[in-house]
Order: C-alpha cells, then sequence, then structure tokens
C-alpha cells in the first residue's frame, strides 16, 4: 500500500500520544521516522514504531529528556541523553554543537546514552541548514549485530559515520550509511516481505555467506516479533577489512570516547555519537567552497554510466529523490508493516485511519 506522509504522521504521532509521550515528543518523533521513510530508508522509518512504543510502555525508555550537560568548553560539550528518545536529545547535541561552532568556527559534541537516534542523515543536514559542514561517528552500545572482518562471532554495532556539507541554494551533499553490509533495520525489513537482502549481507555460525534474515533472527513467525538475539549469525561489515576498520573505529570514536561504551552485549541499546561540526565561513571568506564542490560534483556525474542509461550519483542525491517522489507520491509501505502500525495502535486506544482514507 502506499501512504500519504502526513496522512501516515499524524497516525504516528497519535500513536506515540496514546502510549503516553508528550504532545511534542510524539510530534517530533513520528517527523523524523517519517523523514527516513520520505528519503527511502525504511528500515529507520516508520517500521521502528512498535518497538520504541514497546519501550515506553516497559519504560526501557525515559519521555522528555534534556540532555545533561557533563563537559563545557567554549568547543566542545559532552551531553548525557539520559536514555531519552533518540528524536528528542539528538537535535539538543547538534543544536549545541550548531552554536559553538558558530561562534568559534569549530566544535565537538559527544552525546551518549541517547535512544535510538534513527536516521544520522538528519542531524547531518539539521547542521548543513545552519550552514555547518559536520562529521559524525556512532554507535549502537548494547546492540551486537556485526561480525568484524575475518570473524563470524558479532562484535560489532551497526555503527553508521556520517558526513554533511551545505551547498548554498541547494541539498546539502550528505553520505550516510551503516558501517555494516546493511543496517538492522534492512533486515527486519526483508524478514517482513519488504526489499530482499544482498545475498553477500549476512554470514552463519559456519562461516556461510547469505541473505536470509533468519541468520539474524532465527526462527518467527510472518507478523511475530522479530529478536536479533535468537539468531546464531551476524550482519557482515561492509568494505572487507577497510569497512570492518570504520566501523571498529565509529565504535571507538561514537562509543569508548563519547562515554557510551563500545559495544557488548546488554538489554538495553544506548547509541552514542562523536560529531564535529566546521564553519565553512571561517575556512572559505573568499568563497572557494561552493564553486569548486559544484564544478567537482559534475566531474563525478559525468563518468561514463556501468550501464547503458545508467547515472553515476553523489552522496545524498538518491535520498533528495526519494524525497520529492515520495512527498508527491505517498509512501509505500508492506501490508505487514501497516498492520504492525494498526496493532500497536489499537493496543494504545488510537483509531487507525481507514484502509481508503490511508492509500494515497
Ligand atoms: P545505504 O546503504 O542506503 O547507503 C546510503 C548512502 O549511500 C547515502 O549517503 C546515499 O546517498 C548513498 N547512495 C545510495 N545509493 C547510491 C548510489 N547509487 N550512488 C551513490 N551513492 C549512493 O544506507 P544504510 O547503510 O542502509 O543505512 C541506512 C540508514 O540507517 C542511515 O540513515 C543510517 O544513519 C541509519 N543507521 C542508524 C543506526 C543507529 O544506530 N541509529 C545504525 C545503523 C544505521
Amino acid at each position: 500500500m502506499k501512504i500519504e506522509a502526513s496522512v501516515l504522521q499524524d497516525f504516528v504521532r497519535n500513536i506515540f500520544g496514546g502510549a503516553g509521550c508528550s504532545a511534542e515528543e510524539s510530534g517530533r518523533i513520528a517527523k523524523y521516522l517519517v523523514s527516513a521513510n520520505l528519503v527511502g530508508h525504511d528500515s529507520h522509518g516508520v517500521v521502528r514504531v512498535p518497538r520504541y512504543v514497546r519501550s515506553k510502555l516497559d519504560r526501557t525508555v525515559n519521555p522528555d529528556q534534556k540532555v545533561g550537560v557533563v563537559v563545557d568548553t567554549p568547543v566542545i560539550a559532552v551531553v548525557d541523553g539520559k536514555n531519552g528518545f533518540g528524536q528528542t536529545v539528538a537535535p539538543q547535541a547538534v543544536e549545541i554543537g550548531i552554536t559553538k561552532c558558530k561562534a568559534a568556527g569549530l566544535s565537538a559534541v559527544a552525546l551518549r546514552n541517547a535512544s535510538h537516534i534513527g536516521r544520522i542523515g538528519d542531524w547531518a543536514e539539521m547542521a548543513a541548514a545552519a550552514g555547518l559542514v559536520s562529521v559524525h561517528f556512532v554507535n549502537a552500545s548494547g546492540s551486537v549485530l556485526v561480525a568484524p572482518f575475518g570473524g563470524v562471532d558479532r562484535r560489532i554495532s551497526t555503527a553508521p559515520f556520517c558526513i554533511g556539507i551545505p551547498r548554498p541554494g541547494t541539498d546539502p551533499v550528505v553520505l550516510d550509511f551503516a558501517t555494516s553490509v546493511v543496517a538492522e533495520g534492512k533486515v527486519l525489513v526483508a524478514s517482513q516481505g519488504g526489499k530482499k537482502l544482498p545475498d553477500n549481507a549476512l554470514i552463519g555460525p559456519d562461516g556461510t555467506i547469505s541473505g536470509d534474515p533468519h541468520q539474524l533472527y532465527g526462527d518467527y513467525e510472518a507478523d511475530g516479533p522479530r529478536n536479533y538475539r535468537q539468531g546464531k549469525g551476524a550482519i557482515r561489515a561492509f568494505g572487507d577489512h577497510k569497512g570492518s576498520g570504520l566501523a571498529v573505529l565509529c565504535e571507538l570514536l561514537g562509543g569508548s570516547l563519547t562515554g557510551c561504551g563500545a559495544t557488548e552485549p546488554k538489554d538495553v541499546m544506548m547509541n552514542g555519537m562523536l560529531s564535529f561540526y566546521i564553519d565553512p565561513k571561517v575556512v572559505d571568506p573568499t568563497n572557494f567552497l561552493a564553486p569548486d564542490m559544484a564544478r567537482y560534483l559534475n566531474y563525478v556525474k559525468s563518468s561514463r554510466p556501468v550501464t547503458p542509461g545508467g547515472e553515476v550519483l553523489v552522496p545524498g542525491e538518491v535520498e533528495v529523490r526519494n524525497r520529492a517522489q515520495r512527498s508527491k507520491d505517498g509512501i509505500p509501505l508492506p501490508e505487514s508493516t501497516w498492520a504492525a502500525l494498526v496493532a500497536i495502535a489499537r493496543e494504545v486506544g488510537v483509531v487507525p485511519p481507514n484502509s481508503a482514507a490511508a492509500q494515497a
């Protein structure tokens, strides 16, 4: 099915309201989850709602948190998310980085103990909207899902890495990916009948490489819950030894240096994020960045495509296109994702929009 973004956002906001979240927090969570769907990262969109709601009902996430400032210098802050919703505490951390960077030209913010902060590109886009370059090293402490290069056993989280560069008058360049072949949410989506995984995404305990979600979740019912602790296999780190090395560095910087802790198995997952911000206006008073980026990105795109009729894309381009198309045509959702939303809505006393109203 396809659903209009605004209808989906209202529905998700109401679900969180039904689960007892404040109006502001419900609105923020709905906005960022639907934004992930809009840019095409369904793995970080509304498919997460049942898990988030469960964490609210189980009190494994703290509502309406204000980050605690642990260290505060003119250019560095260390902030504690106090296990608040990521959609509430991550923008506070980014705002602190933006304010310090605007004053000093450069800043670094270490965020620890945030509940799931979703699509990291949102935080790079927030910095880019303020005119700033940003670099983010992230770990998902407690969520051990990924086997390092040369290993079979899980030792790393999906540890995303992200860089954003603003471009005046147009969309920023945003590189944003999990350092695993796929994010866990993509395994979740595939297990629910959504887009299939690449054949090299997962590794079994005997070293067999496959794209079968059962490696991660073990046995599951089609419409039942998924628990990554039940599978015996792992997601593979991307890019062989180089990607695996970057993943370990995301653990050390996003986990160890932020104080969130490099990942080890724990019951509750917390994101740690080390972010650097730089103000291009300070580095570039004569304005060479924008024209040189425009020239270079066109040069990259002019490379002859591998397949006839194909196209070379630059980081962030897919997301910009998806956002334009899905804003116009609606967001495609697998029936199982919709069914899971309807089920959790009913559980918290929210009436879902009827299918006809929901269809875009
Ligand atoms: P992905 O594999 O889709 O890669 C996305 C990146 O590749 C983007 O920068 C995109 O612009 C670029 N890209 C995509 N297709 C391209 C093409 N054809 N040519 C050139 N560039 C292209 O992303 P992913 O690894 O599945 O990650 C999905 C999301 O999951 C990300 O937003 C990430 O931040 C998020 N994530 C979050 C957590 C967390 O703990 N909060 C953990 C893991 C991942």
